[in-house]
C-alpha cells in the first residue's frame, strides 16, 4: 500500500472532485479519503459548520447556503487558503465543492504552486439532472458523525440522528442544478485541457463508483 502515496507531487496527492449537486462528491470524497489516507476538504461542509456554531462567517454565509447561492469568490479563496496553509504538510488532500467555478481553480492552481504543488486530479462524477432532484430530496446528513445517507440508497440505522438539508428543497435544487451549468461546467476545460479531467458515471452503485474512481486514480496517478 506505500505506492498510494507516490503521485506526481512524489509525497503529496491532491484531487478535486467535480460534479454537480447530489453526484455524490461528499460520499465518495469520504471514502476515498479514509482508503488513500488524504484529508478530506468540503467547502460546503466548512460553511455549514460555521452556521451552526454561529460564527461571524457562519452569519455572513448562512442565507447565501439557505437560498442554495454560491459564496462570493473572495470569501471562498480565502477560506481555502487557510486550510492548504495546514494541509501541504500532510499526505495530499481531496477536496470537494470546491473549485466551482474557472476563477476559483487558478486561485487553487496559485495557492498550491507557492507551495509547489498542484492538482493531480480532477475527477467528474457525472449525474442527469432528473436524478439529482431524486438525490437530493432524499439525502440525509447524520448531524453527529456527518455520514451522507440516502433515504432509498443508502438509509440511517434507526438510532442515526440524521437531518435534512435546508437547501435540498426542490426550489433551492434548481437554482443549483443552474449555477452547476453556468458557473461549474465553463470550468471543465481548464483541467481537461491538461488532461486532468476524468468522467465517471455517477449514476451507478455507490460501490461501483468507488471502485471506478479508485481505478482511475490508480492507473493515472501512481502510473
Ligand atoms: P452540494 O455538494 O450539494 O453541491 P455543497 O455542500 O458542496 O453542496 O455546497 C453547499 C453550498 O455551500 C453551496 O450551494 C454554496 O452556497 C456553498 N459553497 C460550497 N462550496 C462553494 C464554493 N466553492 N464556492 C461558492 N460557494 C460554495
Ligand atoms: P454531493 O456531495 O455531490 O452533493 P452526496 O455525496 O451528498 O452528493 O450524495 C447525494 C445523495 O445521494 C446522498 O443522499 C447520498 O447518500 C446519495 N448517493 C450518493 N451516491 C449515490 C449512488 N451512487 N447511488 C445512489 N445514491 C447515492
Amino acid at each position: 500500500m506505500t505506492s498510494l502515496y507516490l503521485s506526481v507531487n512524489s509525497d503529496f496527492m491532491f484531487l478535486v472532485m467535480i460534479g454537480p449537486p447530489g453526484a455524490g462528491k461528499g460520499t465518495q470524497a469520504k471514502r476515498l479519503a479514509e482508503t488513500l489516507g488524504l484529508s478530506h476538504v468540503s467547502t460546503g461542509e466548512i460553511f455549514r459548520q460555521n452556521i451552526s456554531r454561529k460564527t461571524e462567517l457562519g452569519l455572513r454565509v448562512k442565507e447565501l447556503l439557505e437560498d442554495g447561492t454560491l459564496v462570493p469568490d473572495d470569501l471562498t479563496i480565502e477560506l481555502v487558503q487557510d486550510k492548504i496553509d495546514q494541509l501541504v504538510n500532510g499526505s495530499g488532500a481531496i477536496f470537494d465543492g470546491f473549485p466551482r467555478n474557472l476563477e476559483q481553480a487558478k486561485a487553487l492552481d496559485d495557492m498550491l504552486l507557492l507551495h509547489d504543488k498542484g492538482v493531480d486530479l480532477a475527477p467528474l462524477i457525472n449525474l442527469s439532472d432528473s436524478n439529482i432532484i431524486e438525490r437530493l430530496t432524499g439525502r440525509r446528513t447524520d448531524k453527529d458523525t456527518g455520514k451522507i445517507y440516502h433515504l432509498i440508497y443508502d438509509p440511517p440505522p434507526d438510532n442515526a440522528n440524521v437531518e435534512q438539508r435546508s437547501d435540498d428543497k426542490r426550489d433551492t435544487v434548481l437554482r443549483r442544478i443552474e449555477d452547476y451549468h453556468q458557473s461549474t461546467v465553463p470550468m471543465l476545460a481548464y483541467y481537461d485541457d491538461r488532461d486532468l479531467l476524468c468522467e465517471i458515471d455517477g449514476d451507478n452503485t455507490i460501490d461501483q463508483v468507488t471502485t471506478a474512481l479508485l481505478e482511475v486514480i490508480r492507473g493515472r496517478v501512481f502510473a
